[in-house]
């Protein structure tokens, strides 16, 4: 890529991201990006390697979102979802409501893609996550299954006394097609032990997903920021799924996920008492697209989180992928995010900033445009 002037006057880490080279950014240069930078200068950057890399189209798939439990052995300050069990509104689907639930994602919603996590259940055995796995396939043969957290998978391997690789190869056989990428939220311990209690460390996340891609079973990768991180932390935790995707090529994308406060321990606690300003969110998006360039391509958005007007700028910070519809979603929506809307209006929303709509399938597949 040509140098251009027209982002000219940024840091020299700007200046090296720009400069055509395929050289990787480093940790000092992703912390100069994260301090120093001007935000418009690095909003264009961001964008001109988005163009680079995927062009104007914006991608989207149609999900349907199934939280099968929000039982969780687990307490994490960051969560507004979780719940002990005895509480009036614990849940936990049987096989029967989970294939109910997959009929309206699939024949009345027209999702190709059932997106599937929960709390980690303390008392499920591995052949409920097996039969849940079955039963949806004998019924739609051709829905992509997309569940279960490298974090769930690690609690699961715990909890039913099984390795990692072995949960892996007995959900893929019953029908598992690819992992979503929850969990990760920041890998760097001083970050993570506020925020997580009872989750898997970063590297246990890491290895989990990395044990996955070597059995063929492709995943998102995400990060949860706005809440306690020092801008260190999210680029020490983008390099680290740069450093995974360059070994393993199997991350489908990278979702920086900003945080929900709403009813959450952070909030009760007062540890946290605002969530973060759009132009912090706005600058990690383009921070991550130039420390992950010349790796992994796709950046998504996540519009439940940011909201869809904050969305639609987050497309020239970098984006170029929307995520999906997110038909059923309970997990933000517990943290007092709206989530769920249809093709039409994400389509109506890529075509606002004058960008093309591609409805795609869970492996970033195009499958049509949409006018
Ligand atoms: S974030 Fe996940 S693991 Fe943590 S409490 Fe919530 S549901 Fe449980």
């Amino acid at each position: 890529m040509q140098k251009t002037d027209t982002v000219s006057g940024g840091t020299p880490a700007l200046e090296k991201a720009l400069s055509g080279d395929e050289e990787l950014l480093s940790y000092s240069d992703g912390v100069q990006l994260m301090n120093e930078e001007n935000l418009f200068l690095l909003g264009a950057a961001a964008d001109r390697i988005r163009r680079k890399f995927c062009g104007d189209t914006v991608t989207f798939a149609a999900s349907y979102y199934l939280n099968y439990t929000n039982v969780c052995a687990a307490s994490c300050p960051l969560c507004a979802f979780y719940r002990k069990g005895n509480e009036n509104d614990a849940y936990t689907l049987s096989t029967e409501q989970i294939v109910a639930r997959s009929k309206i994602a699939v024949e009345q919603l027209g999702a190709t893609e059932l997106h599937i996590v929960g709390g980690f259940h303390p008392k499920l055995g591995l052949e409920y996550y097996e039969n849940m796995m079955r039963a949806i396939k004998a019924e739609f043969a051709r829905v992509t299954i997309k569940a279960f957290t490298p974090a769930e998978i690690f609690f699961i391997a715990r909890v039913t006394r099984n390795s990692i690789k072995e949960v892996l190869l007995r959900l893929k056989s019953a029908g598992l097609d690819a992992l979503p990428g929850g969990g990760a939220e920041i890998f760097h311990a001083d970050t993570r032990k506020q925020i997580v209690i009872g989750k898997c460390s970063g590297e246990e996340w890491l290895d989990t997903a990395r044990q996955a891609h070597e059995l063929g079973l492709r995943s998102n990768s995400t990060m949860l920021f706005g809440h306690v991180e020092k801008p260190e932390h999210i680029v020490d935790h983008v390099i680290k799924i740069r450093e995974l995707h360059g070994k393993t090529k199997g991350f489908t994308t990278f979702i920086p996920l900003k945080f929900s406060l709403e009813n959450t321990l952070l909030e009760q606690k007062g540890l946290v008492t605002a969530e973060s300003p759009s132009t912090y969110d706005l600058r990690v998006i383009a921070v991550s697209r130039l420390l992950l360039a010349n790796v992994l391509n796709n950046i998504s958005v996540y519009w439940v989180a940011l909201g869809k007007k904050v969305a639609q700028v987050a497309l020239s910070y970098g984006g170029n992928d929307l995520v999906g519809t997110a038909f059923s979603e309970e997990i933000f929506k517990a943290a007092g995010k709206a989530g769920g809307t249809s093709i039409q209006e994400l389509a109506t929303l890529i075509k606002e900033i004058r960008r093309t709509p591609v409805q795609r399938d869970t492996f970033f597949n195009p499958i049509r445009r949409v006018d």
